[in-house]
């Protein structure tokens, strides 16, 4: 192994960079959970994080990936053979289609293009359908980290109360919370599914359901086996600042750090620079001349920003030189993307320079591999942020 100077660019689309005040805060020695100084950790953190869900109910934390919180979401509110209703928005949603599947349930999974969000209006013409009310969930990501493209789910909303129907509304905001406006009250969702190593700028390892009175009254009839995941046994306890077995007491250290910053910078703050971001590298990708795998204006994600390839060209090459040359990694096209689009990760803890060093380092790679661009990519996204900050 060779030294190499200065820090890694970890721009993948999660785990992101994580500041060195939430690394700091977590080396402290762990402490009994059970314990005075524990309640008041516990206490402050599930007030806190309410905020981030913009929800007065509860939002549990479990010392689990993101995909563990799925299952809690599937498991805590459905019974065997329940339809759930998704949508194909890309990896990520079929993943979450397929643990349906293994659970018990019965997804049915309108296709999609992996270059769009979820349709409303065909989620609400199936729902229509519905007269009997068979389906008992609408489950639907809200940043489709393989694509980046956003759903619209304030219209997802709106189209299940136009068709009338009670379906539950459950949605993954993996990579969007604390990047992308999100509003899980006002927005009328059920359970919100979220992880800790993306906009929350921690390590794996956390993930999270924030949980609405109408789930919370479904989780009471839901018939599906749980044990680990179960909500209520998580409440009891949780009302009281303390959890039902070991929490992972460091990595709730870290998150009062990444709420405490947060809270510092403001959310609204939080959602502009991510859009500034991502305005920035939409430019430099038009300036390349390359193609965005998002098709629409309305759905670009300010997460991540996946690009196309041209031709012939493999973005797993491009990654390997910029990976070797500059100590940058950049997201990887995954299934049936492979190789076709790489994705540039602009959520957590960045800022302009950073950008600027990560596209930077996208154009020197492409001219090292000989992936055909135009130069001035970087420029662009310059100006871009040039013209952000003056206005
Ligand atoms: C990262 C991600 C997941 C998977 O989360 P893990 O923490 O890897 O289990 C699921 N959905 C979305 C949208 C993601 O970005």
């Amino acid at each position: 192994m060779t030294y190499h100077a200065g820090r890694h660019f970890l721009q993948i689309p999660g785990p992101t960079n994580v500041p060195d005040r939430v690394l700091r805060a977590m080396d402290y020695p762990t402490i009994d959970h059970r314990g005075p100084t524990f309640q008041r950790l516990g206490e402050e953190i599930l007030s806190a994080i309410k905020a981030v869900f913009r929800t007065e109910g509860p939002v549990v934390i479990y010392p689990a990936s993101g995909t563990g919180a799925w299952e809690a979401a599937l498991v805590n509110t459905l019974s065997p053979g329940d339809r759930v209703l998704m949508f194909e928005t890309g990896h990520f949603a079929t993943l979450w289609q397929q643990m349906a599947e293994r659970i018990g349930l019965r997804p049915e999974f309108l296709e999609g293009d992996w270059r769009s969000g979820a349709d409303p209006e065909r989620i609400e013409a199936v729902l229509a359908e519905d007269r009997e009310h068979a389906i008992k969930a609408v489950a639907v990501v809200h940043n489709e980290t393989s694509t980046g493209v956003t759903s619209r789910i304030a219209d997802v909303r709106a189209a299940i109360d136009r068709a009338g129907h009670p379906a539950l509304l459950l949605v993954d905001t993996i990579s969007s919370l604390a990047s992308i406006r999100y509003e899980h009250d006002a927005w009328g969702v059920d359970v919100t599914v979220a992880g800790s190593q993306k906009g929350l700028m921690l390590p794996p390892g956390l993930s999270f359901n924030a949980i609405s009175e109408k789930a919370l009254a479904a989780s009471r009839k839901a018939r599906c086996p749980r044990s680990y995941w179960a909500w209520d046994d998580m409440l009891g306890p949780n009302a009281k600042g303390f959890f039902p077995y070991t929490p992972a007491t460091n990595l709730l250290y870290g998150l009062r750090e990444a709420l405490r910053m947060l809270e510092e910078e403001g959310l609204d703050n939080v959602f502009a620079r991510h859009d500034r971001h991502a305005a920035a590298t939409r430019e430099a990708v038009r300036a390349w001349g390359l193609e965005l795998l998002c098709r629409n204006e309305d759905e670009f994600s300010s997460s991540l920003t996946a690009v196309m390839m041209p031709e012939g060209h493999d973005a797993d090459a491009l990654r390997r030189v910029i990976l070797e040359h500059f100590d940058m990694s950049l997201g990887a096209g995954l299934s049936k993307l492979a190789g076709r689009v790489f994705r540039i990760g602009h959520l957590g803890d960045f800022n302009d320079l950073t950008l600027a060093g990560t596209l930077a380092g996208v154009e020197m790679g492409m001219a090292l591999n000989g992936t055909p661009h135009r130069a001035g990519g970087v420029n662009a996204a310059m100006a871009s942020l040039v013209q952000a900050h003056g206005s």
